[in-house]
């Protein structure tokens, strides 16, 4: 399984992400994106057909704001020193 979240830093709201991924990202009213799956957090597994159009999402992205990890974020997050 993999995880997501975006960057909402980086994010320029070009629309990619929700062209190929249309059921995990979306925007909000200023076009800046995040997953839908858990509000942006990065704990919700993706898995099967989701999980190729993640990846094309993440490969799609301009900006690199669409961050992916084998591990959820919140625990990814406490492993950093
Ligand atoms: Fe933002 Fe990247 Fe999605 Fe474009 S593809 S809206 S830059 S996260």
């Amino acid at each position: 399984a993999k995880f997501t979240m975006v960057d909402r830093e980086t994010c320029i709201a070009c629309g990619a992400c929700g062209e190929v991924a249309p059921d995990i990202f979306n925007y909000d009213e200023e076009g800046i994106s995040f997953s839908v799956l858990d509000d942006n957090q990065g704990i919700t597994p993706i898995l099967g057909e989701l999980e190729d159009d993640l990846m094309d999402a993440h490969d799609g992205c301009p900006t690199e704001s669409i961050k992916v990890s084998e591990k959820a974020f919140a625990c990814a997050k406490v492993n950093v020193s």
